[in-house]
C-alpha cells in the first residue's frame, strides 16, 4: 500500500479578493503535493474557503443579499484563480457547506459531553470587526491592537473551551519535535507565547450579535466562533473524527499557512486535536510575506501583482517558478518584475531553455531527430550520472522541509552539469570524424536522459513545461507514469526513441521589450510612444499670457498627497492656484517667492477647490523645480 501524504494550504476568507500571498501558499502546497504524487504517494491536498463570520455577514448586507448568496458569488474567484495556476488539489472545502456543518456540531457535541466545553460570564473589550475580545493591556491607545479601530466593553455569558489545561502537554510537544513548527524563528515565537499562561478559548458568539455561524448544537442562542469553525476544514474535508482516523490521512503531513495564523494553528489547533483524542499534524509551516519593490503591500500594489495578471504577462509557470525560487520558503520576500524578468532571462531562458533547444537540435542535426543507441560510457560521462544521482537524493531530503528554493537551486546544478557536460564533449567535434560517431552517439542519448530528468524534477513547480519537455523528447508515457523511480537508473528513455523539437521553451526577453514591459506595468497602460513634440510658431507661444506672481499664503489641501493650496499676487489683483508640488515643498518655504503664473488658463476644480491659473515648473522623476528669476521683477510682469 503507497504511503499516505496529506497536505492542506488554510481555507482561504471568502470576502478577501485572491493575491499573491493566497497563490502563493497554494503553488507551494500544490508543488509538494505533486512531488510527492510523483513518488508514488497517496496524495490529499486539501484548500477550500472560510465562509463565516461578521465581516461576511456585514459585506452581505452591504451588498444587499443573504449571506449565503454573498459566499456563493465570491468562493468562485478562488477556485478559478486555483485552476489557472494549475492547482492540483483533492477537494476544495467550504465551511457553508453541510459536510462540514455537520462534523462540526459532532465535534462541539464530543467536547461538551465531555466537559472539555464549559460556560462562564465574560467581559472584554470587542473588536467588531476581529470578531474577537481584547484585553485591557492588550489595547493600543484604547484601541483594538490588530486594526487599530474601537473597540466595545461587552459582558456577556459565552462558552468556552478548556484550552488552558493543555498548555504544558503543548510545550512538550512543541520541544521534543523540532519538525512540529517551522521555520526554527517561529517555533521559538510560539514557545515565548507559551510563557504566559494559556487561558481558556471563547468559542460562541451571541447569535443576536452574529447569526452568520454554525449554531452551537447544545445551546440555540450561540454560533460557533469562527476560528474554531475553520480550523476543523482539515477532518470534516474526511467526515467524522472515526472517517479521519479510517481514512490514513491522519496525521497531517504539513499545514502550509501564513505567519499572520500561526498561533492559531499552533496553539488553538494542537490544542483542539488534543481534546479531541487526534494526533498533532507532523508539521505545520508558517512562511513569510512579500512586499512589492521594497514596498509594504498596499491596494494598489496589490493590483501590480494580482495573480491573474500576472499568469497573463508571464504564463503560469513562470510565476509558479520565480515565487518559489526568489525566496527561501518561510522568509518574507521581495516580488519585482525586474527581478522576474531577470529571473526568465537567466534561469529559464539561458538555462532550461537552452539546455532543451540545444540538445534537440543537435539530435536533429546529427542523428535526424532520433535518439541514438549508447556506446561504452568514459569519464565525463560517469560524472553527469553522479552529479544526477546526487541531486535526485538531495531533492528529495529537501522535500521533506519544504525547502522550495533549495531544491531549485540543486535542479540548475544539475542543468549546469548538463550544460558543461556539452561543452566539455563538444558534440560538434565529434561529429567530423567517423570514429567520433560512437561517441557522439553515447553523449547525445545521456544529454536526451539529463534532459528527461530535469524534465521530470521540475514538473512540480513547472507542469506545463516538464510536459513540453516530454512532447519535445518524443516520450509519450505521462511524468507521473515515469516518476521519481525512473530516476533511480540511469537510461530510462529508449534509444530509437523519435524527438520533436518544438519552439524555445522560455524566449528570452530582450532589454528594449523588458523596459516596455515594465513602463506599461508601472503606468498600468501600453507604454507611452515617444514621438519628437509638434513644433508650433510664436504666436501659439504669444497665446500665452505668462505674469511674475508672488506667493502670498500657502497650505497643503487636505486628503491630498500632492496639491498645495496658494494665494498669490499679481500686482493688480490675487489669485488662488493649487499646484501639484507638496511632495517636493513644504508650505513654509512657499511663502515670498516669485513664480511664474500662467494667466489666462481657464478656471479649474481641483478637490473641490478652485484653481485660477498654473504655476510653471520643472520636474525630472519624482522631483519638482519651481520656475523663477535670478532677479526680483514688478510683480505681474509679463514673462516671453
Ligand atoms: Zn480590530
Amino acid at each position: 500500500m503507497s504511503k499516505k501524504f496529506y497536505i492542506t494550504t488554510p481555507i482561504y476568507y471568502v470576502n478577501d479578493v485572491p493575491h499573491i500571498g493566497h497563490a502563493y501558499t497554494t503553488i507551494a502546497a500544490d508543488v509538494a503535493a505533486r512531488y510527492k504524487r510523483l513518488g508514488g504517494h497517496d496524495v490529499f491536498f486539501l484548500t477550500g474557503t472560510d465562509e463565516h463570520g461578521q465581516k461576511v455577514q456585514q459585506a452581505a448586507i452591504e451588498a444587499g443579499k443573504s449571506p449565503q448568496d454573498h459566499v456563493d458569488s465570491l468562493y468562485i474567484r478562488f477556485k478559478e484563480l486555483w485552476q489557472k495556476l494549475n492547482i492540483s488539489h483533492t477537494d476544495f472545502i467550504r465551511t457553508t457547506e453541510p459536510r462540514h456543518k455537520k462534523v462540526v456540531q459532532e465535534i462541539l457535541q464530543d467536547l461538551h459531553d465531555r466537559g472539555e466545553i464549559y460556560k462562564d460570564s465574560y467581559e472584554g473589550w470587542y473588536c467588531m470587526p476581529d470578531e474577537r475580545f481584547w484585553t485591557e493591556k492588550d489595547l493600543v491607545d484604547g484601541n483594538c491592537p490588530e486594526c487599530g479601530r474601537k473597540v466595545e466593553k461587552i459582558k456577556e455569558y459565552n462558552y468556552f473551551f478548556k484550552m488552558g489545561q493543555h498548555q504544558d502537554w503543548l510545550i512538550e510537544q512543541i520541544q521534543s519535535n523540532e519538525k512540529f513548527i517551522l521555520p526554527a524563528s517561529r517555533r521559538n515565537e510560539v514557545l515565548g507565547f507559551l510563557q504566559k499562561p494559556l487561558e481558556d478559548l471563547c468559542i460562541s458568539r451571541p447569535k443576536e450579535r452574529l447569526s452568520w455561524g454554525i449554531p452551537l448544537p447544545f445551546d440555540d442562542d450561540y454560533v460557533t466562533y469562527v476560528w474554531f469553525d475553520a480550523l476543523i476544514n482539515y477532518i470534516s474535508v474526511h467526515g467524522s473524527l472515526a472517517d479521519v482516523r479510517a481514512s490514513g490521512y491522519w496525521p497531517t503531513s504539513h499545514h502550509l499557512i501564513g505567519k499572520d495564523i500561526l498561533t492559531t494553528h499552533a496553539v488553538y489547533w494542537s490544542t483542539m486535536l488534543k481534546a479531541m483524542d487526534l494526533a498533532v499534524p507532523d508539521n505545520i509551516f508558517a512562511h513569510g510575506w512579500w512586499t512589492v519593490n521594497g514596498q509594504k503591500m498596499s491596494k494598489s500594489l496589490r493590483n501590480v501583482v494580482e495573480p491573474n495578471l500576472l499568469i497573463e504577462q508571464f504564463g503560469v509557470d513562470v510565476i509558479r517558478y520565480f515565487l518559489l525560487r526568489e525566496v527561501p520558503f518561510g522568509l518574507d520576500g521581495d516580488f519585482s518584475h525586474k527581478a522576474l524578468i531577470g529571473r526568465i532571462n537567466s534561469d529559464l531562458a539561458n538555462n532550461l531553455g537552452n539546455l532543451v533547444n540545444r540538445t534537440l537540435n543537435m539530435l536533429g542535426k546529427y542523428f535526424k531527430g532520433i535518439v541514438p543507441q549508447p556506446d561504452a560510457a568514459g569519464d565525463e560521462d560517469a560524472l553527469l550520472k553522479k552529479k544526477c544521482s546526487e541531486v535526485v537524493g538531495e531533492v528529495d531530503k529537501l522535500f521533506d522541509e519544504l525547502a522550495f528554493s533549495k531544491i531549485l537551486m540543486k535542479i540548475w546544478e544539475l542543468l549546469d552539469t548538463s550544460n558543461q557536460y556539452i561543452n566539455n564533449t563538444a558534440p560538434w567535434n565529434l561529429a567530423k570524424s567517423e570514429e567520433g560517431k560512437k561517441r557522439l552517439a553515447t553523449v547525445m542519448y545521456n544529454s536526451a536522459e539529463a534532459v528527461r530528468v530535469i524534465g521530470i524534477l521540475i514538473s512540480p513547480f513547472m507542469p506545463e513545461t516538464g510536459d513540453k519537455i516530454m512532447a519535445q523528447l518524443g516520450i509519450d508515457t505521462p511524468v507521473n507514469q515515469q516518476g521519481l523511480d525512473s530516476l533511480k537508473q540511469w537510461g530510462w528513455i529508449k534509444a530509437e526513441t523519435q524527438t520533436h523539437q518544438g519552439a524555445q521553451i522560455f524566449p528570452r526577453i530582450d532589454d528594449p521589450a523588458a523596459a516596455k514591459l515594465l513602463a506599461s506595468i508601472e503606468t498600468g497602460s501600453e507604454p507611452e510612444k515617444t514621438e519628437p513634440p509638434e513644433q508650433i510658431t510664436i504666436e501659439d507661444v504669444m497665446k500665452l499670457d505668462l505674469r511674475t506672481a508672488k506667493i502670498l499664503e500657502a497650505e497643503k489641501v487636505k486628503k491630498s498627497k500632492k496639491l498645495i493650496k496658494l494665494k498669490v499676487d499679481l500686482g493688480n489683483e490675487q489669485r488662488q492656484v493649487l499646484a501639484g508640488i507638496a511632495e517636493t515643498y513644504e508650505p513654509e518655504q512657499l511663502i515670498g517667492r516669485t513664480v511664474i503664473l500662467v494667466a489666462n488658463l481657464k478656471p479649474a476644480k481641483l478637490m473641490g477647490l478652485e484653481s485660477q491659473g498654473m504655476i510653471l515648473a520643472g520636474s525630472s522623476g519624482k522631483k519638482i523645480v519651481l520656475a523663477g528669476f535670478d532677479e526680483a521683477l514688478d510683480l505681474g510682469a509679463r514673462v516671453k
